[in-house]
C-alpha cells in the first residue's frame, strides 16, 4: 500500500494539473540540453536559410525558393518543376516513413525534439520565464490582483512575442517570396495582397500556438497523438516509470521493502503538458524527456540509481529479454523497409531525371502545304523545356519519312529554367510518297551533352 503524500505536496500538485495554465518547473539535464541543441539547430536552420544566396549564371538568387508564380522550387542548383511532383511525392512519403519508424523505435520522439509546436513552445516560455520570472513567480503572478507592475511585465511579454511571431512569419514567406525583396516592400507597405494575408496569418498562428494554446496542441488538436498508438508495439521505447522499482511511494524512504520514488512530484511540475508518467503512457506524452532529467537529479540526491523513469520498452518494464535482430521488432522492419525502397526510388528518379522535356504540337491551322519546289511542308511548334540551372543550346532532328529534313534553323538556346516554345518547318518530298498522315519522330539533342535527348513522336501529313 502507497503511504498517504503529504497535504503540502498533494496540494502542489493540485495546483499544477488543475490550474488553467501550465507553468512547467525549469529543469536542467541531458534531455534538455538536447531539446535545446535542437532548438537552435533548426531555428538556425530555418531563419537563416531563406537568407542564403545561389550564384548561377552570372547572377545571384535566394538558394532556397518555392517561386509559385513560376511554379518552380529552387533548392540551390537543382530547379522542380510540376513535372517533378513525383518527386516531391517521394520525399513527403519518406518523410512520413521516417516519422513511423522513429515511432516504431522511439515513440514520440519527434513531438518531443522537432515539431515545430515544441520548439516555439520552448522558445515562448523561455521568454516568458525571462520576463516573468520562475514557474513559481509566474503562478504567483497570474493570481495576483491587476496592478501597474504585472500589466507592464505582461505587456512586455506579449509584445516580445508579437515580434517573434512577427519575424517567424516574415521569415516563412521569405520562402515563397525573396526575403531580400520582402522586407523592402513590408517597410513601403507595398506587399501583395497573398503575401499580407499570410504574414498575418503565420504571425497569429506562431503568437497562438506557441504563446497562448501552448500543451493544448499537443493534448487535444494534434491528430498524431491519436493514432501513434499504432505503430507502437510492445519493443517501443518510450518515457516510462519503473513501477516495480518506484512501488511503494513514499514521501520517506522506506528502506527495504520501499520503493525509490520518494513521490516529490517534480517529475509532474518539469512536465510541458502537464501530465504525471507515472500514471502510465499517456497520449498526453510527447516523450520529451524533461521527467528523465528531474528524477534522474532525485536520484542522485536521495542516492538512488538513475533511470526510475527513463526511455523503457513494455517488454523491459516486464523484465523479458529484447528481442534478437527484427525478427522480434516487425513493424521496425516493414518501416525501415519501406525507407530503404522509397529512398532508392527517389535516388533512382533524381538520377534518371531529364534536364530536357519536349511537347511537339502540330500547327492545326493547316495539315499541309505544297512549296514551289513541289515539296511538302509541315509546320509545328516545339515546346522546349530546360529543366537545368543554365543556358542550354538543342539541335532538333527528324526521322520517320525518305527525304525529312527540317526547313530553316534547327538549333535553339533556352534560358535556365525555361519554357521556349520555337516554330519548327519540316519537308518532305512531294509526288514519291502516299498521301496520308504519317508516323514521324523529333529527336532534340543537348549540344553540351548528347546524353540529353529527348525523343517525340509525331506525325507528318501528305496530301
Ligand atoms: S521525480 Fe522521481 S521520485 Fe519524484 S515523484 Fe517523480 S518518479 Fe517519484
Ligand atoms: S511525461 Fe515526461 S516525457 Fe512525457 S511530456 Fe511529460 S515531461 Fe515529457
Amino acid at each position: 500500500m502507497n503511504k498517504p503524500v503529504s497535504k503540502v505536496r498533494e496540494a502542489k500538485l493540485e495546483l499544477y494539473r488543475k490550474q488553467g495554465k501550465i507553468h512547467a518547473r525549469a529543469v536542467d539535464g541531458r534531455f534538455n540540453r538536447l531539446r535545446w541543441a535542437l532548438v537552435w539547430l533548426t531555428q538556425i536552420v530555418f531563419y537563416g536559410a531563406c537568407w542564403l544566396s545561389w550564384e548561377s549564371n552570372g547572377s545571384s538568387r535566394q538558394a532556397i525558393l518555392f517561386d509559385i508564380a513560376h511554379e518552380k522550387l529552387y533548392l540551390f542548383g537543382l530547379v522542380l518543376w510540376p513535372q517533378d511532383a513525383l518527386l516531391l511525392a517521394l520525399v513527403l512519403i519518406l518523410a512520413a516513413t521516417g516519422l513511423f519508424l522513429v515511432t516504431a523505435l522511439a515513440g514520440r520522439l519527434f513531438c518531443g525534439f522537432l515539431c515545430p509546436q515544441t520548439v516555439y513552445t520552448a522558445i515562448f516560455t523561455w521568454i516568458e520565464a525571462k520576463v516573468e520570472g520562475d514557474h513559481l513567480a509566474r503562478l504567483k503572478l497570474d493570481r495576483s490582483p491587476p496592478s501597474a507592475g504585472k500589466l507592464l511585465r505582461k505587456a512586455v511579454k506579449h509584445g516580445i512575442w508579437a515580434v517573434v511571431a512577427l519575424w517567424t512569419a516574415i521569415t516563412f514567406v521569405g520562402y515563397f517570396t525573396p526575403i531580400r525583396e520582402l522586407l523592402p516592400s513590408i517597410a513601403g507597405l507595398r506587399t501583395g495582397p497573398w503575401e499580407a494575408f499570410w504574414l498575418i496569418f503565420y504571425a497569429a498562428f506562431t503568437y497562438v500556438q506557441a504563446g497562448l494554446a501552448r500543451e493544448a496542441v499537443c493534448q487535444h488538436m494534434c491528430p498524431y497523438s491519436r493514432f501513434q498508438g499504432v505503430m507502437f508495439d510492445p519493443t517501443t521505447a518510450n518515457v516510462a516509470y519503473d513501477r516495480q522499482r518506484g512501488e511503494p511511494r513514499s514521501a520517506r524512504r522506506q528502506g527495504a521493502g520501499g520503493g525509490d520514488c520518494i513521490d516529490c512530484g517534480i517529475c509532474v511540475e518539469v512536465c510541458p503538458t502537464g501530465i504525471d508518467i507515472r500514471d502510465g503512457l499517456q497520449y498526453q506524452c510527447i516523450n520529451c524527456g524533461l521527467c528523465i532529467d528531474a528524477c534522474d537529479q532525485v536520484m542522485e540526491r536521495i542516492g538512488a540509481p538513475r533511470g526510475l523513469i527513463r526511455f523503457a520498452s513494455e517488454r523491459e518494464l516486464a523484465g523479458a529479454p529484447a528481442p534478437q535482430g527484427l525478427g522480434g521488432r516487425p513493424r521496425v522492419a516493414v518501416y525501415g523497409a519501406l525507407l530503404l525502397v522509397f529512398s532508392l526510388l527517389g535516388g533512382g528518379y533524381l538520377a534518371e531525371r531529364s534536364l530536357l522535356l519536349v511537347d511537339v504540337l502540330r500547327d492545326r491551322g493547316a495539315l499541309s502545304r505544297e512549296t514551289a519546289e513541289g515539296r511538302i511542308e509541315n509546320a509545328y511548334t516545339l515546346k522546349l523545356m530546360n529543366l537545368d540551372d543554365a543556358p542550354r543550346q538543342y539541335r532538333v532532328a527528324v526521322s520517320g519519312l525518305p527525304g525529312l529534313e527540317i526547313v530553316g534553323s534547327d538549333q535553339f538556346a533556352v534560358a535556365p529554367a525555361t519554357i521556349r516554345p520555337v516554330s519548327v518547318t519540316v519537308s518532305a518530298p512531294g509526288g514519291a510518297l502516299p498521301s496520308g498522315i504519317r508516323p514521324i519522330a523529333f529527336e532534340i539533342v543537348a549540344e553540351h551533352d548528347p546524353a540529353t535527348r529527348v525523343r517525340e513522336p509525331s506525325s507528318f501529313a501528305l496530301p
